[in-house]
């Protein structure tokens, strides 16, 4: 046998043909190195448990037991399996099958291995969804946590094989396999952090008595690993922020009389939450640097003032501004409101839409590149290549969760180091803001301004949704307008177009004729949503039939209900967004969520969250928590990677280290330069490809 060495080819593993190494080549794993490093993203629960009597609420077990009986109940959507062993029973209780017919592999008296968490339920232990499969005879259980692997185009069952043999060439002294360790001596110590060797010695096999802490990933061979992961994020954004820092950018000067006039012209004073953060954006126009912030605000905090004092100050000195947001609805009402006031002080404000005609659109596009237009509000159309600024020095991106991250970017590098200001009512969690705007400075508006009322809110399920119409009847009679809201997704968009306008037609009939109703939703051309948008603002409609489309900005202070239907599809911050329409003016305000009766309890309870709350912070970080960070609205493109075993709320400890880990290191090393950093380094630059950002 010749010697193998870490950077051995994998083919030369016993057990190792064409067809297995190609399958690791794909995910760019090519010698014996890169294979021990490939980790299971979990484990499987292999271990037996000794009895059913000896179960324990919270627990995650696998017992094999026998069928005792199968009750399926299509309309109480309750499905039940009670399994039993010679010490007791226990029901399997599942509210969504699998896969339709799946009960029908089971039979009384059968054997099954049955895996899942143990809960109480109404007093009595239960599994709630577990893993059923049927006991193949002579199947043997052992008594393990069996490693899961990201998937390959090879089973798992091959994958373990190949570990195997892996690690038993590592093992093997006759080998010479050193690994090449990529966080720095200094760090492992301080941070506490396992040795890469050690590591996988203990990762692909994992000790049974550590079970429990292997499953949750508690164990300190896990932590080695999602702290790296989190690692090279945390280093990308620190090495940006430093970047930045060094960046050197126009310095604006004070325009206190300018500014005093636009506040005297409002009619209401700024919120001490607002002229906290005007000052904090101001400190950074004046200072050499270039500005990136980030302004977050809940719905009605009053981000758009901030970001008209910034603009104002910035076109006072010379300079232009942009400000672009995700809707075209949005960019006329903001346009709406900035044109009058900065033409009053002596300003040029313009709209970019993509509906405006092209001959305009060339006269706007030559006006922007010769400094005519101070200060430009649009939508995409801002980032198309023909759109040049003569000298942009501050870029603005309104509900930013809204654009992806190559878009930002785009706007950005039409002027050489602009001031940058992000805005978001997506009130981001602060785990989550922290991996994602980790090189942005923030300014938060926590304070609403005075007056507002608190919204109503109530969830309800669809049974009582008449007495919700007669409500809004009652409201429009008191010459109130109101928004019935329902979903639309991307996957199953056709249909939830039908169910919009198909509810309008019925909403028709359902309220007296002499209440006006409308559409709006995305597919309608622009000019028939400026349309509709104009009638509203006008009172001319009383109740206006919506899909998400309003979800960001829009404003009619007379509106005081908004009804969501279906509103167990949403994502709760989404809800809360919604919310936001309503309470913008001086009348009691209502929200009403309905669920229908085809949701889970579960989802209809993560509706009342919102009965309780409307602190948006509070709100994301519940969602965050019970739907996991793959389903916050839009953050998926806001530059997240996917993490290979991190998990941004169950490790948040481990997140916060890596951060300041990575921020001390680049203290230490701006350019990463010192000999006890090129492994990090060159680790660093393979996997950085991955993040968009
Ligand atoms: P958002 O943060 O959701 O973008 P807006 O900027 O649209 O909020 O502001 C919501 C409403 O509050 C607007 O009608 C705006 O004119 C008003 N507003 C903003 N600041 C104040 C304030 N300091 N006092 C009273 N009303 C304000
Ligand atoms: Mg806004």
């Amino acid at each position: 046998m010749p010697k193998l060495y870490a950077d051995t080819n994998l083919q030369y593993i016993k057990g190792v043909g064409p067809k297995t190494a190609e399958a690791f080549y794909e995910k760019g794993i090519t010698n014996l190195e890169e294979l021990l490093q490939f980790y299971p993203r979990t484990y499987e629960d292999n271990r037996i448990a000794t009895k059913i009597a000896s179960l324990k609420p919270g627990s995650r077990v696998s017992l094999i037991a026998e069928i005792y009986s199968i009750q399926s109940n299509s309309h109480s959507r309750r499905h039940e399996l009670i399994i039993q062993d010679s010490t007791g029973q226990i029901s399997c209780s599942f509210f969504r099958l699998p896969y339709r017919g799946y009960f029908n592999q089971f039979q009384r008296g059968f054997k099954v291995k049955v895996s899942g968490t143990v809960s109480i339920y109404r007093g009595k232990l239960q599994f709630n969804h577990p893993q059923v499969s049927l006991l193949k005879k002579d199947e043997v259980l052992e008594d393990k946590l069996i490693s899961v692997y990201p998937e390959l185009s090879i089973s798992s069952v091959k994958i373990r094989s190949i570990m195997d043999s892996a690690l038993e060439a590592f093992n093997n002294k006759e080998n010479i396999i050193t690994l090449k360790e990529v966080l720095p001596l200094w760090l492992q110590k301080e941070f506490n952090i396992l040795d890469l060797q050690k590591t996988l010695l203990n990762i692909h096999k994992p000790n049974i008595k550590d079970a429990e802490d292997f499953l949750n990933f508690k164990t300190s061979y896990q932590k080695r690993i999602i702290f790296e992961e989190f690692f090279y994020l945390q280093l990308h954004l620190a090495l940006k922020k430093y970047g930045m820092i060094e960046q050197k950018s126009i310095s604006m000067k004070k325009q206190t009389k300018l500014v005093n006039n636009f506040l005297d012209s409002l009619g209401f004073k700024l919120t001490d939450a607002q002229a906290t953060a005007f000052n904090e954006i101001e400190s950074d126009l004046y200072g050499t640097k270039v500005m990136h912030r980030l302004l977050q605000g809940d719905v009605g905090s009053g981000k758009t003032l901030v970001a008209l004092l910034s603009v104002l100050t910035v076109i006072a000195n010379g300079y232009q501004a942009v400000l672009m947001v995700p809707t075209e609805v949005l960019a006329k009402q903001h346009f709406k409101t900035a044109f009058s006031i900065l033409k009053k002080l002596g300003f040029k404000t313009e709209l970019l839409t993509g509906s405006i005609k092209a001959k305009e659109k060339k006269q706007i596009v030559e006006k922007l590149s010769s400094g005519e237009i101070d200060f430009c509000i649009g939508t995409h159309a801002v980032i198309q290549s023909t759109v040049k600024f003569k000298n942009l020095a501050l870029v603005i991106v309104d509900e930013q969760h809204r654009f992806g991250v190559g878009q930002r970017n785009k706007l950005h590098s039409k002027a050489c180091n602009p001031h940058f200001l992000v805005m978001t009512a997506t009130p981001i969690p602060r785990t989550l803001s922290m991996t994602v705007y980790g090189d942005l400075d923030t300014s938060v508006l926590k304070e609403k301004p005075k007056g507002r009322q608190p919204i109503i809110t109530r969830a309800i399920y669809e049974n009582k949704k008449d007495k919700v119409w007669d409500f809004v009847l009652k409201q429009i009679t008191a010459g109130r307008q109101a928004y019935i809201i329902y979903p639309l997704v991307e996957e199953s968009e056709k249909l939830d177009l039908q169910n919009v306008t198909d509810s309008y037609e019925k909403l028709k009939n359902i309220f007296p004729k002499s209440v006006k109703l409308a559409l709006l939703h995305g597919r309608m051309k622009s000019e028939e949503k400026d349309q509709v948008m104009k009638k509203l603002e006008n009172k001319e409609i009383d109740i206006l039939v919506s899909t998400t489309v309003i979800e960001v900005g829009i404003d009619i202070p007379n509106a005081n209900i908004i009804v969501i239907e279906n509103a167990e599809r949403f994502g709760l911050a989404q809800l809360h967004q919604l919310r936001g329409r309503v309470g913008r003016g001086l009348h009691k305000s209502y929200c009403v969520l309905i669920s229908s009766f085809k949701s889970s309890k579960e989802s209809f309870d993560r509706t009342r969250i919102l009965e309780n709350s409307d602190d948006g912070f509070f709100i994301a970080e519940e969602d965050l928590n019970l739907r996991g960070p793959g389903d916050m609205s839009g953050l998926r493109q806001s530059g997240i990677p996917d993490f290979k075993m991190a998990n941004i709320i169950r490790d948040v400890l481990t997140l916060k280290e890596a951060r300041l880990a990575a921020f001390k290191l680049i203290k230490k090393d701006p350019k990463l330069e010192l000999l006890e950093h090129q492994n990090l380094k060159s680790a660093y630059k393979k996997y950085s490809k991955n993040f968009i950002a």
